[in-house]
């Protein structure tokens, strides 16, 4: 059969199966606002952001477009499609090179990888022309949009569409030979409602002209840019949303198999008002005389209803099910007990209340979810609702005995071992129990034979492994290998912060017979899990091991050209401070201090927003992702969701904010470690540090955190500090408050939000050292931003993190700072922090400080590392090693 191919690194082929195909317009310069301004200001590496959110947001095409008067055109468009092939999460997708002028086309078509589209030609301009450019197009072997326009001007009625395809076609295919499947017809999508007459035709227009060209031009496509249909009605979103459904969904059915659309701009079908409904129908179908005035009536009634929004209560006179499918969709709760109630009273068993209207309903989220349209805080929210029925429904359940369990299957969720964090689990959770699986959760640090011995007992269907900090990597690796020993055949799953398909590819995978699986976001969790149980889960299990072994194979082959120094090359090559002539800044205060209640509303403005949204999955910065194309919307909603709680914290002081700090006399010594002195300059601890040995080019330095404290040999005397901070107390109480009251969504927040607290703290701490306790900087007036960015003198590192990837320092700060006894937060044998909600690291003061990764080290370095540390070898390594590997 001959099929629409395109491609960017992945095909697209468009068959009649196909759903509609969807093409990204925000990396068009007409078609937002702020790539323009992003593209004028030369902010490219910003503008690509805007094409990795259209495909992350579900954009199969990828237009683009730089048409304006103060653009060049041409430059931009090369460098633009050049960016965007060297970042393969965008080069995914087939491009759209869009522009009104040939030579911005053909500069397009020149460097764009795959097959693109071009955007468009017709016959505007002359038979002659046009045939110029197809067959350079046809040479470039790109794809072809052609406008519905001539000499004579723009299509606007069903005879001249048909008129000037059919020429069009006759030219491409029959005269020149041009693939016929790679002509896709822009049939112009014109404003309907617009109180003229002649416009009133212009969707009944296209939708006509659509199944014309379908019918009778075999091959080819027919496109349009959705919006445009509802131009009359700006300034009115829902009805604007619904003519774009309807639109749609009339003009899909006629064989519209490709558009523009927005998808924020898009209500569900089934979802649109019924009254509304009606009256969109009639003004894009022209059913009536008097169909835009009665839509135009309707819009300015519900104006100000819109603003609103949640007074709007029109579905509560809808059906039944409706409502239930609304009320989970919506996540509204209000409703769902009385809605229930009512299903339940119709039904001949409450069980079926769950397993027919409940999952119907839910249903609808998945599918929504799965396709981009929903968001997974929104999903969060519909399982609020889809708990609270549950339980209603729970007591009439037990009073039938009707026991049998309305599930998929039953997965066991745990954060391994030694290890606290529990976001993204208790998120995956959530989506997987709201698709019908049921959930053992085991909480957090659950040692290996607990997570066994339960899989067991409760006969669950797979295993799910979690874990932030990188020690819980080997736990996973332990727990695969003794599955396999006890010659069990759970599925495992594999999330969190630190893992990655490399590593579960290589070091989990390997010690287990069955399947491995890395899921690293909760809309996949959902399609993993019912492959690896659904009926040819046989099949998957074998694919993902073969593919797990392949990636395993390409990783340890990989090119890694990685030449080292040796430890003493390195340490020549240090970062080079001229001691002799530094100025060291002499602390105002040493020794240890302790806060043990900070206010938590000094801390507010210190927070950093962004990771709160990628906590919920929703990329971006803050506050630009609020005013996002896409995720905007929802995440609006969120922040004001979060707002309630922070609110509810402060007011009622549900957290408590604890600090432990300390500045201390340092020096370091020959071989990298930094050596704090008391009062009177006896040692009383030493930290440890690593240096980079991952060959570098001539004259580049090889770091350790201790070049950048004053040698020994220098005689003179340094300084480093020490700090702890929290805001982990009272989480866990509030968010079990939450979770006994079904209410996942807010749970989730309250965790979410004490970490923002506690980074917000060891800035604000941070600042203080800065420019109080230890005084180095006077005067420094630092927006949020740039606190965020780190844009002042000194750096407080993480040990855990790059540039000291060994945990076990921590514990050195726990023995100095005397961390629990002073402020109550404690290393589980993983060396977490608890309560979870903590940060901890060093303060290193001079200005030539700055972060780095170490790498890989040489085991030379290693063994020397374990001789400072009076520990073995093989225990520095386990300590070091997920780190070292990757
Ligand atoms: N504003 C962020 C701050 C956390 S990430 C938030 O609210 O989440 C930045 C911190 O990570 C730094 O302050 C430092 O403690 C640590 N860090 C980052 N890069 C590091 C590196 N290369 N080595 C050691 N620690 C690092």
């Amino acid at each position: 059969m001959k099929y629409l191919k395109l491609s960017g690194l992945e095909p697209l082929i468009v068959t009649p199966e196909s759903n509609f195909i969807n093409v990204g317009e925000r990396t068009n310069v007409a078609g937002s606002k702020k790539f323009l301004r992003l593209i004028k200001e030369e902010k490219f590496a910003e503008a690509l952001d805007i094409a990795r959110h259209q495909v992350e947001g579900g954009a199969q095409i990828l237009d683009v477009n730089f048409d304006d008067g103060l653009i060049d055109g041409k430059a931009s468009m090369t460098k633009f499609l050049n960016l965007i092939a060297s970042e393969p999460d965008i080069a995914r997708i087939p491009i759209m090179i869009d522009s009104s002028k040939w030579e911005i086309l053909e500069a397009g078509l020149q460097v764009a990888q795959g097959k693109c589209v071009v955007n468009s030609i017709s016959l505007k301009g002359g038979e002659e022309e046009f045939i110029k450019q197809a067959k350079a197009i046809k040479r470039y072997g790109a794809a072809v949009i052609v406008m519905a326009f001539d000499e004579v001007g723009q299509a606007d009625n069903f005879e001249r569409r048909i008129e000037i395809s059919k020429r069009s076609y006759d030219i491409l295919v029959n005269q020149l030979g041009f693939p016929a499947e790679d002509i896709i017809f822009d049939l112009n999508i014109f404003p309907v409602a617009t109180g003229m007459e002649e416009h009133r035709k212009n969707a009944v227009d296209f939708i006509e002209a659509t199944k014309w060209v379908r019918k009778n031009l075999p091959y080819v496509s027919v496109s349009g840019g959705v919006s445009n249909v509802s131009f009359s009605f700006r300034g009115n979103d829902t009805v604007r949303e619904a003519m774009h459904s309807v639109f749609l969904y009339h003009a899909i059915q006629a064989g519209m198999n490709m558009g523009i659309v927005n998808p924020a701009m898009l209500e569900v079908y089934d979802e649109i008002n019924k009254e509304l409904l009606e009256l969109v129908e009639d003004v894009i179908l022209d059913k009536r005389e008097d169909a835009t005035e009665r839509l135009l009536e309707y819009s300015e009634k519900h104006k100000s209803i819109k603003k609103e929004k949640n007074e709007d209560l029109e579905w509560r006179s809808q059906p039944l099910q409706e409502r239930i499918t609304h009320a989970l969709v919506k996540g509204i709760d209000r409703f769902i007990e009385e809605d229930v109630e009512e299903a339940r009273r119709h039904a001949e068993k409450p069980l079926h209340v769950i397993e027919n209207n409940l999952m119907a309903g839910m249903g609808v989220v998945g599918d929504l979810f799965g396709s981009g349209k929903m968001f997974l805080p929104q999903v969060v929210k519909s399982a609020r609702v889809m708990k609270k029925a549950v339980a209603y429904l729970q007591p009439f359940i037990e009073a039938e005995k009707d026991g049998a369990k309305p599930a998929n299957g039953k997965i066991l969720m745990a954060t391994v071992k030694g290890d606290v964090h529990d976001i993204g689990k208790n998120i995956v959770s959530v989506v997987l129990g709201c698709n019908n699986y049921e959930i053992v959760d085991l909480g957090v640090m659950v040692p290996a034979e607990k997570i066994i011995q339960t899989a067991i007992e409760e006969k669950v269907d797979v295993i799910g492994l979690s874990g932030l900090i990188t020690p819980s990597l080997d736990e996973m690796v332990y727990i695969a290998s003794e599955l396999e020993r006890q010659k069990l055949n759970f599925p495992l799953l594999i999330g969190g912060a630190t893992t990655s398909k490399a590593h579960t590819a290589v070091k989990i995978d390997l010690k287990y017979k069955n399947a491995v699986v890395h899921v690293n976001d909760a809309s996949r969790a959902v399609n993993v899990v019912s492959s690896l149980l659904g009926d040819r889960n046989k099949e998957y299990r074998d694919n993902l091991k073969s593919d797990y072994s392949d990636f395993r194979e390409k990783f340890l082959n990989r090119q890694v050209d990685k030449e080292y120094v040796s430890i003493e090359e390195a340490r020549e090559n240090k970062c080079k401070i001229d001691w002799e002539n530094e100025d060291i800044f002499i602390p105002n205060q040493l020794g240890v201090q302790v806060f043990q209640n900070q206010d938590l509303n000094e801390l507010v403005p210190f927070i950093d927003w962004s990771p709160f949204f990628r906590s919920w999955d929703l990329h971006g910065k803050y506050p630009d992702i609020l005013e996002d194309e896409i995720v905007g919307a929802q995440a609006q909603e969120l922040f004001k969701d979060a707002q309630v709680i922070l609110k509810k914290i402060l007011d009622e002081k549900l957290l408590t904010a604890k600090a432990v700090f300390g500045i201390f006399k340092a020096n370091s010594n020959e071989t990298d470690d930094i050596l704090i002195f008391d009062e009177t300059d006896k040692e009383q601890a030493r930290f440890l540090t690593l240096r980079q040995q991952a060959q570098r080019s001539k004259g580049k330095e090889y770091l350790a955190l201790s070049d950048f404290i004053a040698p020994q040999y220098s005689g003179k005397s340094d300084y480093m500090g020490a700090f702890c901070v929290t805001t982990g107390f009272g989480t866990d109480e509030l968010a079990e408050k939450y979770e006994k009251a079904n209410d996942d969504y807010n749970a989730i927040m309250v965790k979410a939000l004490a970490d923002r607290f506690a980074e917000a703290y060891a800035e604000f701490l941070h600042k203080k050292v800065r420019t109080e306790y230890w005084g180095y900087t006077v005067q420094e007036s630092l927006s949020n931003e740039e606190l965020i960015a780190e844009k002042y003198k000194g750096i407080r590192p993480a040990p855990g993190y790059p540039a000291c990837p060994d945990h076990l320092e921590k514990k050195t700060i726990w023995n100095l700072l005397k961390v629990e006894e002073n402020i109550g937060v404690y290393l589980t044998e993983s060396l977490a922090m608890f309560p979870t909600a903590s940060v901890s690291g060093y303060y290193l003061g001079s200005p030539h400080a700055k972060y780095f990764g170490l790498g890989k080290i040489t085991e030379d370095q290693l063994k020397e590392y374990a001789e400072r540390r009076g520990c073995t070898v093989q225990e520095a390594r386990r300590w070091l090693s997920p780190n070292l590997t990757e």
